[in-house]
């Protein structure tokens, strides 16, 4: 499907029924899949033969929607997960173990922050942060002998920061470190990644490309492009034998989906964070209205942020679609179709006038959830970012009045009429 445009990869790609088989992707609720020889089941855990035969491993509905991801990033392969943070710690703990180390935009989400500062450093692995706007320089003088991932988001949630992807490749190929990026705001409609240089690209598949809210979902994606022999054994995990396997190589054996059948076969065997067959299924109908989605999203967020930042009320409005936001240049190189439909700002009453303004909304609930067809508001400093004290917040891009505004694909007129009410009020 690789040479269709996105709005038919949307559409066609992943499942691909043969001859009488069902034209809907078919939700294979199975756990187990039946051999008739002994030697035949034996072969597939020595992944000398491929096919299912457990569905913590691999499953057909699971493995269509992944193709499907894939396709729209125009990576080699993908592997769904049971959420985004699955998706972003197994993308890190596939090349990373204890004693290591990696670099992240300190404007990372708040799970993904929690996840690399706290629970990653249980584990032995550490994280320097980095301002993602500093100069190459700077960034570069984060990294370590032991560092082995530079992660970032196209689009960081919630400081709606526009990453400068090639600066970020550039740094990272320099150290011999694969570029990972979240690419769950841009989504591939808008921004893809792997064009730019990124090496391993993570989704919270909950968000936009289910965008109906009905599932927690996460997928890895692998461009294929990382050379991993070429690092002097720095990612042995990938290039020396993996005893639980019978001393395979993975390089050597699965070539340029190495990586992603790692994460396959090994820490999907091992750490078992995989979607129901069910959810992939709701996550593909969400996938297929993907592209018309998107669209409308960034309308209704460009007319909703050139509203806010008219209103008196309003002292800051972060979205880059406006021409005078500080990474509207990042987003008309990286993403000239659009950014995303949540746009962050904050009024001139800051906490109180925040809360007194979301409580009067009607139309746009106050939700922990982005991304979703509905229009959702959240207040981050006292939500997602709860956990962070001042100065992290500050590093994080996040002011104690910030509101979040996630818009969704309503009537822009009835949110505007919404926002007008709640702002009056406010
Ligand atoms: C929501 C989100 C995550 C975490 O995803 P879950 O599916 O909620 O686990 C990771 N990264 C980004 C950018 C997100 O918005």
């Amino acid at each position: 499907m690789s040479n269709y445009r996105a709005e038919t990869k949307c559409i066609q790609s992943g499942w691909i029924p043969k001859r009488g088989e069902p034209r809907i992707l078919p939700i294979i609720q199975s756990t187990t899949f039946k051999y008739d020889t002994t030697d035949e089941m034996g072969r597939l855990f020595d992944l000398e033969d491929s096919g299912y035969f457990y569905t913590r491993v691999q499953n057909p509905t699971n493995d269509a929607v992944a193709a499907k991801i894939a396709d729209l990033e125009g990576g080699v392969a993908a592997v769904l997960t049971s959420s985004g943070q699955a998706a972003n710690f197994y993308a890190v703990a596939n090349i990373c173990e204890a004693g290591d180390h990696i670099v992240a935009a300190a404007t990372i989400y708040g799970g993904t922050h929690n996840l690399f500062y706290s629970t990653l450093k249980k584990m032995g692995i550490s994280c320097t942060f980095v301002d993602a706007d500093a100069d190459e320089q700077t960034i570069a003088a984060a990294f370590q002998p032991n560092t082995k991932v530079l992660f970032a988001e196209t689009i960081a949630n919630p400081a709606l920061v526009i990453l400068d992807i090639e600066k970020f490749a550039r740094i990272a190929h320099a150290h011999q470190v694969p570029l990972i990026v979240d690419n769950t705001f841009a989504t591939p409609i808008n921004c893809r990644p792997f064009e730019w240089g990124a090496d391993i690209v993570v989704h919270s598949t909950t968000k936009y490309m289910d965008g109906h809210a009905m599932q927690v979902g996460g997928a890895i994606v692998d461009s294929g492009n990382f050379d991993w022999d070429a690092c002097g054994g720095k990612y042995s995990g990938l290039t020396e034998p993996d005893e639980s396997y019978h001393g395979i190589v993975y390089t050597k054996k699965f070539g340029k989906k190495a990586y992603i059948t790692k994460a396959t076969v090994q820490l999907m065997r091992d750490l078992g964070a995989i979607p129901s067959p069910m959810n992939s299924f709701l996550l593909n109908v969400g996938l297929e209205t993907l592209a018309l989605r998107v669209e409308r999203h960034c309308y209704n967020a460009g007319r909703i942020a050139e509203y806010l930042n008219a209103h008196e009320k309003v002292s800051h409005v972060n979205y880059a679609g406006l021409p005078g936001d500080k990474y509207h240049a990042l987003a008309q190189k990286y993403m000239p179709k659009g950014t995303c439909g949540v746009i962050s700002f904050e009024l001139k009453g800051g906490r109180e006038a925040a809360v007194r303004f979301m409580d009067s909304l009607k139309l746009a609930a106050i939700v922990t959830h982005v991304a979703d067809a509905r229009t959702g508001v959240l207040h981050p400093a006292s939500h997602t970012h709860r956990q962070m004290n001042d100065e992290q917040l500050k590093a994080a891009g996040v002011s104690p009045g910030m509101i979040r505004l996630s818009v969704g694909i309503e009537n822009v007129e009835d949110l505007l009429a919404d926002l007008e009410q709640a702002l009056e009020n406010a």
